[in-house]
This record gives C-alpha cells, structure tokens and sequence, in this order.
C-alpha cells in the first residue's frame, strides 16, 4: 500500500509557496517548475496540486477530471517550451525500485537534447 501523504514534503512547500521555484506553469490543476539538480539541457517538473504521493495513488483515487486536468497540463507545458517539434520525454519514479525521492507525484519532462536510454 502507498505510504499516507506527507503535507512536509518538499513540493508540498513549494506548491504552499513556502519555498521558491522558478515556476513556468501553473493552472487550476498543475504547477511546473525547474528541477533544482537538471539531468538534461531542459527538466522540468509538473505537479499536480491534489494531495498524491505517487502515480499509483493518483491513477487509482483521483477524479477523472483531475486526472485529465494533469495530464493536458503535462502537455500544455511541453508544448509551451517548444519541446513537440523536437521531442521529449516524461519519465515518473514511483516508490522504491522507481528511485522516487519526493513523495508527492511528478512526472518529469526533459527535452532540449538527444536523450540518452537511461534505463537502469
Ligand atoms: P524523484 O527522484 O522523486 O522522481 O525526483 C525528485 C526531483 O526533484 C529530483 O530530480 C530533484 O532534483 C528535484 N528536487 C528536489 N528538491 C527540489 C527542490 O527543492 N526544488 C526543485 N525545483 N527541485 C527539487
């Protein structure tokens, strides 16, 4: 079972606006910002605003409107920064094996280059 969601995570602060991010995108649904660490020329992060730990909790709890809301805001925030004509990639860690570090669900965009195949 998915851990109960934590209000003191990181992004829970940031989506609170106790901490900064450099924010590219915000909607009724989502906020997007700038992975503080970039693995990739372009990294951003998009964030659903509702309270999930994980793309498991989130697929299976949350109202479909919010779930469609994510994910056209996902899209809204590719195609906001150019990334459609060339390409991107979204990627979301869940839990332990997913490497998951931040208990609040994102999926992280990278793009603005060639993508290495980082499985593993
Ligand atoms: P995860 O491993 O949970 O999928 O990814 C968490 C991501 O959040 C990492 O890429 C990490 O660099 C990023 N991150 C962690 N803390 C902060 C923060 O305070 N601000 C921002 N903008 N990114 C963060």
């Amino acid at each position: 079972p998915t851990a109960p969601y934590d209000d003191d995570n990181i992004f829970a602060k940031i989506l609170r606006g106790e901490i900064p991010s450099s924010k590219v995108y915000e909607d009724e649904w989502a906020i997007a910002f700038e992975d503080i660490n970039p693995q990739a020329e372009i990294h951003t992060l998009v964030v659903p605003k509702g309270r999930y730990v994980s793309w498991d909790d989130f697929s299976a709890q949350a109202p479909d409107e919010e779930i469609a809301g994510f994910v056209r805001a996902v899209g809204k925030v590719a195609r906001a920064k150019g990334l459609v004509e060339p390409g991107y990639r979204l990627l979301a860690n869940v839990g332990e094996n997913g490497g998951q570090e931040v208990p609040h669900l994102h999926v992280h965009l990278f793009g603005g280059q060639k993508l290495g195949r980082m499985i593993g």
